[in-house]
């Protein structure tokens, strides 16, 4: 299938790595020009390089920290005009409910709701001149299903959602789209630490970690980026102009739930 997007550029957020360069190279993948960002140099750079090599696609790299005002005005500068937009950023640490005081909470409010749509706010003006344009927000099967040793994510991710909801549906009309994805468990340096976290706290080994929370898991295994990096390029493409203001759940059927 002809994703009909070839020669679009596209701002994927903290893509060195993880499900964002998944994202980032499924788009290559369909023709799309990228602007790349982590905060991280050294791996950017790789990333971008490499990516540059196997689709032949322009790639700008940013480092910058997306979560900061100055980042994104980093990023936002040699981003320019954008067709697409992947909001994505690191996720907040687990703990207990007791653990979280005012200042962690705006942290993460920072980070998973107001990054976003900050993003969005200086983006869709643009799409929504040119009559065309795409929004894909990373978030997480927890605004589903909550996992609670993440409440800061559980809270930060159900506000973003609640925007969208809305929003949603006063830009379609201009012929551009804002959805969701929810990852489940994936294979990424995210998942290590969670499981690293689990490792420690119950004194497991990190095979018997992956294996117990595979165990969680309909289809058995944890999620890849190159798998979630497809949807997002589908939801991107113009064959997804109807799908608007949706949350699509990627979790090998995690979250036990008949909608
Ligand atoms: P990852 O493998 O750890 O990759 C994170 C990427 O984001 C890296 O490229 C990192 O590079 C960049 N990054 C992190 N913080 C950033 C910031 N403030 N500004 C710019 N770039 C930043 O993580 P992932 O698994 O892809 O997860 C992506 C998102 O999905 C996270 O919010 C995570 O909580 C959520 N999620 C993941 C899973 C999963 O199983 N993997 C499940 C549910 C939700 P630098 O460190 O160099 O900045």
């Amino acid at each position: 299938m002809d994703f009909g997007i070839s020669g679009k550029k596209a701002l994927v957020c903290a893509s060195s790595k993880g499900l964002g360069r998944g994202c980032a190279e499924a788009l290559a993948g369909e023709g799309v020009n990228l602007v790349l960002n982590a905060r991280t140099e050294g791996p950017l750079q790789t990333t971008a390089e490499e990516i540059r090599a196997r689709y032949g696609v322009e790639v700008t790299a940013v480092a910058a920290d997306i979560t900061s005002e100055e980042g994104r005005a980093k990023v936002l500068a040699a981003a320019g005009d954008v067709d697409i937009l992947v909001t994505n950023a690191g996720g907040p640490p687990p703990g207990m409910w007791s653990d979280w005081d005012r200042e962690d909470f705006i942290k993460a409010l920072d980070a998973n709701m107001l990054t976003p749509i900050a993003l969005m706010k200086a983006l869709l003006p643009q799409m929504m001149e040119k009559g065309w344009g795409r929004v894909v927000n990373i978030t997480s099967s927890s605004v589903k299903a909550p996992i609670p040793v993440l409440g800061l994510s559980n809270s930060a991710r159900a506000g973003l959602t609640g925007y969208v909801a809305g929003t949603a549906r006063q830009v379609a009309g201009a012929g551009v789209t804002i959805n969701n994805l929810l990852p489940g468990i994936h294979a990424t340096d995210r998942a290590v630490s969670l499981d690293a976290a689990v490792v420690e706290q119950d004194g497991i080994t990190m095979e018997e970690a992956i294996a117990r929370r595979s165990a969680t898991i309909p289809a058995g295994r944890y999620g890849t980026a190159a798998e979630f990096g497809a949807m997002c390029a589908f939801l991107c493409s113009q064959h997804a102009g109807f799908i608007v203001g949706q949350n699509v759940l990627l979790d090998g059927g995690a979250v036990n739930a008949t909608l």
